[in-house]
């Protein structure tokens, strides 16, 4: 396999998890997308860093750079988002997953050390390739990675395509975890209609709105 012989360094060291309090990070994956830019500008009023974890097949990339240059994290999700691709062989994966690293680069100045696995590590899409995900995991770690998947679902992933149904979800699952870390999908716009009043309701609830970094809580799922 061709793995990383280098060192990984934090994506944007300044987005660091802020405080001892309440925190929640909120995550969004698959983009950038035409969403993005105002997800951006929504964050930015509420003073709010949150972690992008992108995918390469996207005319928004410059918005790659632009999420980094706002303080907020950037994490490698996949180039392609091509199941049967990338966990058809381990080589396969890092050649996706290196693809993906050179365009954060290209955007933001330096390679990132946090991923999430498309799917999460618990998927079950790659039993097709019985124990990937667990030597992937082992790998990346011992190079330097730090992946992250999710304990709050908004549901924006298929359950439903309703902007209240997202909010109330992420309101309700942030309440039942100590380290909420939030899925949602800005290649979504009902999705991201949701973000707005999901840090209205945060912020006077305590919270503070931070991007995930190696020193956060991982909130790994079982890998199957
Ligand atoms: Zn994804």
């Amino acid at each position: 396999a061709a793995l990383f012989s280098g060192t990984a360094i934090p994506c944007n060291a300044a987005a660091k998890a802020v405080g001892t309090g309440k925190y929640i990070a909120l995550t969004f994956d698959d983009g950038p997308s035409v969403y993005t830019e105002q997800l951006l500008d929504i964050l930015d009023k509420y003073n709010a860093k949150a972690t992008f974890f992108v995918t390469g097949n996207s005319e928004y990339r410059s918005l790659i750079g632009e999420a980094y240059r706002r303080g907020h994290a950037i994490g490698v999700h996949t180039y392609c988002h091509e199941y049967n691709k990338i966990y058809a062989s381990e080589d396969a994966f890092y050649e996706d997953f290196f693809a993906m690293q050179e365009v954060i680069k290209e955007q933001t100045g330096e390679y990132t050390n946090l991923y999430r696995f498309p799917g999460g590590s618990s998927n079950t899409i790659s039993n097709f390739n019985k124990g990937i995900i667990s030597r992937l995991a082992q790998q990346l770690t011992d190079m330097g990675y730090y992946y992250f998947d999710w304990n709050v679902i908004s549901g924006d992933a298929g359950d439903t395509t309703k902007t209240s149904v997202v909010k109330q979800n992420v309101i309700d699952g942030c309440s039942g975890f100590k380290y909420p870390v939030v899925l949602q999908h800005d290649i979504k716009g009902f999705s991201v209609a949701a973000v707005e009043d999901i840090l209205i309701w945060g912020h006077d609830n305590g919270y503070v709105f931070s991007a995930l970094s190696e020193t956060s809580p991982s909130a790994h799922h079982t890998i199957s």
